[in-house]
């Protein structure tokens, strides 16, 4: 794990995935309402709203156990971490392979499994409250052409139901945002041919925007949502 420091003071957020299209967009709108955003992803990048950009591997567990002891160490006990980091192949159900299978659990389900136990682990020990949004899908919902991707989804969506009540007694809530579809490099990977048909069943007629996606997780990390926990916020242009 490596870091560059900038930015203001505040309550502090982790944000995995941190370098991607809705990773940025949720460090910026954190950024927005007071926290120092350390930013979480596997490659190296720069952002000029994070308070630090770190680097690690969320799919490797030991990694993701180091990374929470540095936090701790070197920043204090975040108040909130947004599960955000993700894959999605595009790989049709007869193509797959055991290594590509392991990859999107072991990134989509396993980061957001052991990120939490993790957090939560040194939240209880300090007797602090906190907040964990997790980054979910419309295709944990409805089903994925990628049904490897479409069911590490479902079981973030079945976790977070599980550890916003497992955790409610520890004044830790849990909740995930379940976007639809989102201009971002992800949505880049879908098939021009599949992109206008899917925008085609949009009710409201388009894509949504990171900034769309990253105000539902901001609001969800805010105590605004003080009342809200083992929730799943859709953010999907009416799309079902
Ligand atoms: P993206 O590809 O732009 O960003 C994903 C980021 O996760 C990348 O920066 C990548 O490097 C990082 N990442 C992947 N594996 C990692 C690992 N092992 N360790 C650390 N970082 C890792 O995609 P995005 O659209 O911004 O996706 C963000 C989240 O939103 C994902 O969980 C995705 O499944 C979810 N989502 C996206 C869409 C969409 O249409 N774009 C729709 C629904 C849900």
């Amino acid at each position: 794990m490596s870091g560059i420091v900038t930015g203001p003071a505040g309550p502090l957020a982790v944000v995995t995935g941190g370098a991607g299209g809705i990773g940025r967009a949720v460090t910026a709108a954190l950024t927005r309402t007071g926290h120092r955003v350390l930013s979480v992803d596997r490659e190296p990048a720069a952002d000029p709203t994070a308070h630090a950009a770190l680097v690690a591997d969320v799919a490797v567990p030991a990694q993701v156990e180091r990374l929470f002891a540095e936090v701790h160490q070197r920043y204090g006990l975040p108040a909130v971490l947004v599960n955000n980091a993700g894959v999605y192949p595009a790989r049709d159900f007869l193509d797959y392979d055991p290594t590509t299978y392991a990859e999107v659990l072991d990134v989509n389900l396993g980061a957001t499994f052991f990120g939490t136990l993790a957090y939560a682990r040194a939240l209880v020990a300090a007797g602090r409250p906190g907040t964990v949004v997790n980054v979910a899908s419309i295709s944990g919902q409805s089903g994925s052409p990628d049904a490897a991707y479409g069911a590490s989804k479902g079981a973030v969506i079945a976790l977070t139901h599980s550890l916003g009540r497992a955790l409610a007694g520890h004044r830790i809530r849990v909740n995930a945002v379940a976007p639809g579809l989102v201009d971002t490099p992800m949505a880049d990977r879908i098939p021009a041919d599949r992109r206008d048909d899917y925008r085609a069943r949009i009710p409201v007629g388009r894509f949504g925007t990171p900034a769309e996606i990253a105000a539902a997780v901001a609001w969800l990390a805010d105590p605004a949502s003080s009342y809200v926990t083992a929730t799943v916020l859709d953010v999907n242009g009416g799309l079902h």
